[in-house]
């Protein structure tokens, strides 16, 4: 009990979540530590309900360059707070990609727009850190869906927002 009275709070006044601990990894631990300045995963997706938004995550793998590949994650129909918790963790306003040779760029139409972040790496990369950042990006995954309202379902792998 002395532990949960120790554990901080999120802006709505609910605690970090004892899981964060128990649980997650470094990576998901820093993610969630750095959305404390906003409400939790728990009133982020009442609010995001109550504006009737529904919001997807796709997940890709994309050619950047000759020499260049990333995992990219776009998250469309975001609003407030879900943009605050996708802007304090690193991810940008960007048109939504095509497919895995078109990635989005500059938006022109922000009803639109995703939110996007990106893991690069070189293509000479050893695959056994290529699978570490898989792994990372899953610990991201499994953060990022208890702010969706349809939690693991509003996630897709190999899918873009104008094709799933
Ligand atoms: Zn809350």
């Amino acid at each position: 009990m002395s532990m949960v009275q120790q554990l901080p709070h999120y802006i709505c006044g609910h605690h970090h979540p004892l899981e964060a601990y128990q649980q997650a990894d470094d990576h998901s631990q820093t993610l969630c530590w750095s959305a404390m300045t906003l409400p939790c995963p728990n009133c982020c997706t009442q609010i995001v309900q109550t504006l009737d938004l529904n919001p997807q995550v796709y997940v890709n793998l994309q050619q950047l360059s000759s020499s260049l590949t990333a995992f990219v994650i776009e998250v469309s129909e975001v609003s407030q707070p879900l943009d605050g918790v996708l802007s304090l963790t690193g991810y940008v306003q960007r048109a939504a990609s095509i497919d895995e040779l078109h990635p989005g760029g500059d938006i022109f139409d922000l009803p639109n727009a995703v939110w996007r972040k990106e893991y690069w790496f070189d293509n000479d990369t050893e695959p056994m850190h290529v699978v570490a950042l898989l792994r990372h990006l899953k610990q991201e995954m499994r953060w990022l869906e208890t702010y969706l309202p349809q939690g693991m379902r509003a996630i897709h792998f190999a899918d873009f927002v104008g094709t799933a």
